[in-house]
């Protein structure tokens, strides 16, 4: 599996072809709930890891493949003088007006979803055990059920999530509230898991779960889980 290099068959956009040849990890969680500690745990013990998230900063970074669409659609004043995206403007205007939403995701998404591709099949080339694909919006989505061999959804109280994002950004309480009212529910996210990781606190707790989920994903094989 990991030892033989993975060659896309077909058309080398179509990540499905991935399927069968690498263990395919999805992982997600709410608005601060810890998916990037997740990952970069799951990354420590040597799995792939393709972050949809970091992508998307990427692409609207300055220099980002992004910028140049996003400045003829969106126009400078959402361009800041380093000729990154200016997040909170744009965020503002999504929220407000769903058309001006479909335009950004319009142009964003193609562009994740290649590098997203890219990045899977360096990655199984590299030789990495199983993949994990880091989605925030992957309940919401719904595209990627069929594709995923395992879901682990990142779980804390909503209010944790809320103390979280305040610490780390210049959020306002509202605001985080208003997205992670955008944000599919607590149950639903519970309801589609096949691994739930409980981030409500204890770091030597999470990290426990975390290394039974890669033993997990470390033991599947020909479609079956060989390991608890
Ligand atoms: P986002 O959806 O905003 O990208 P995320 O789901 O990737 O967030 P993280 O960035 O991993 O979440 O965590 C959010 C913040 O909470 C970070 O500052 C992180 O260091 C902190 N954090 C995560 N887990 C814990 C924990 N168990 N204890 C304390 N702080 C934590």
């Amino acid at each position: 599996m990991a030892s033989t290099p993975y060659k896309p068959p077909g058309d080398p956009s179509d990540l499905t072809a991935l399927k069968g040849h690498i263990p395919l990890l999805g992982l997600t969680g709410g608005i601060g709930s810890g998916k990037t500690t997740v990952s970069g745990l799951l990354g420590q013990f040597g799995a792939g890891i393709i972050d949809t998230d970091q992508i998307a900063h990427q692409i609207t970074a300055p220099g980002g493949i992004a910028i140049p669409l996003i400045r003829e659609q969106f126009g400078v004043d959402f361009i800041d003088s380093s000729g990154a995206l200016k997040r909170g403007k744009m965020r503002s205007l999504v929220f407000e007006k769903p058309d001006a939403r479909k335009v950004l995701e319009h142009i964003t998404h193609p562009l994740i979803r290649q590098k997203t591709i890219e990045d899977a099949i360096g990655l199984a080339n590299a030789g990495k055990p199983y993949l994990v694909f880091v989605i925030p919006l992957l309940i919401e989505s719904g595209n990627w059920q069929g594709l995923l061999d395992h879901i682990a959804v990142v779980d804390c109280p909503e209010e944790t999530q809320i103390e979280r994002v305040i610490q780390r950004s210049k959020l306002t309480r509202e605001e985080v509230a208003k997205i992670l009212g955008a944000q599919a529910s607590r149950e639903e996210r519970l309801s589609q898991a096949n691994t739930i990781l409980n981030n409500d606190g204890d770091l030597a707790k999470l990290n426990a779960e975390i290394e039974d989920l890669h033993q997990k994903m470390i033991g599947f094989k020909n479609n079956t889980f060989t390991s608890s």
